[in-house]
Formats: structure tokens, sequence, C-alpha cells
């Protein structure tokens, strides 16, 4: 089941074909994730359904992505497990882009083959959080920490007897 993919596809030749595409790729292929990740040696799983229906050729499938990212609160690692879904129709003008129906995202062809590591890398990137943090409070707590610390010091510091004399002061 765990066949390594192809490093370049022929999205259109496939699309004639009806081809499925199955198997996993090391996401240390994929370049431009690697700032964004605490390790890379996790794999991505993919499944690709290459279609026509009438004149237009699409990709349909998902992406499973179990990345190990920063944290950007704390910067420990934390992991990320997310399915992306893929729904590609390929395309080979810009004009063509305006045609297409909402549910889909143009890829635009420019050569024949295309790598699959940046096509699939450009739909991880879109799918990665902006802000990626624990869900757990990791650093609220260690911030809290502190404030209680600085709170119980400034407790301390007036003088208690002018804070007696200011409430018999008020009970009068
Ligand atoms: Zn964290």
């Amino acid at each position: 089941m765990l066949n390594r993919m192809p490093n370049f596809i022929d999205p259109l030749a496939f699309a004639e074909r009806q081809r499925q595409l199955q198997g996993v790729l090391p996401i240390s292929e994929f370049k431009r994730l690697a700032s964004y990740l605490a390790n890379d040696d996790s794999l991505l799983e993919i499944e690709l359904n290459f279609k026509k229906e009438r004149r237009l050729a699409t990709i349909e499938g998902h992406l499973q992505a179990n990345l190990e990212l920063i944290c950007q609160n704390c910067l420990a690692p934390m992991v990320w497990s997310n399915t992306i879904k893929i729904n590609l129709a390929i395309i080979k003008s810009l004009e063509q882009a305006d045609l297409l129906a909402a549910e889909y995202e143009p890829l635009l062809l420019e050569a024949e083959k295309v790598s699959l590591v940046l096509m699939l890398e450009d739909e991880i990137l879109l799918a990665l959080p902006d802000f990626p943090r624990h869900e757990h409070a990791c650093i609220s707590n260690y911030a809290d920490k502190k404030n209680l610390a600085a709170n119980e010091q400034v407790a301390t510091k007036p003088n208690p007897f002018a804070v007696l004399a200011q409430l018999k002061f008020n009970g009068d």
C-alpha cells in the first residue's frame, strides 16, 4: 500500500485514463515546508483520482499530513494532523480559470509534466495554520505564573498600618 509516488506526472494523460494514484512521499522532499517543521521524517499519504468530464480534466482526492510544526507560542514541537482535500481542475490559460465552477481550484498547466511535490506543496502551504500553537495553554501558563508572582509582590508592598488607617477612616 505504501507505494512511493512518482516525482513527475502528466495530469492530462492520467485524466484521459481515469488513473488513480495512491502512495506516500517523504515530507523531507517538500523544501518550502522546511522552515515550518520541527522535524521532517514523516510521510505524506496521498490519494488522487484523475478524471475527465466533458472537456474538463480534474484531480480529486486528499492528503493525510501528520506533521510536527513549531508552536509559535513556546517554540516547542507540536503535532498537526490534517486531511487536506484536493479538488483541482487543470487549465491551460488564466482565462479558463474564470469559467471554473467554484468548487475547483485551478491548476495552471505550463508544461506537459507537473512536479507532484510542487503541486501538493501548494496545497499543504494553503492548509497550514497561520499561527501554529499548542491547543493547551503552553505559554500562557507560564505568563500567568509570572503575573501571579508579580501580584504577590505588589500585595505585600503597602504598609499594613496604612491600610488599617484607611479602613478606619472610611468606617467613620
Ligand atoms: Zn506551545
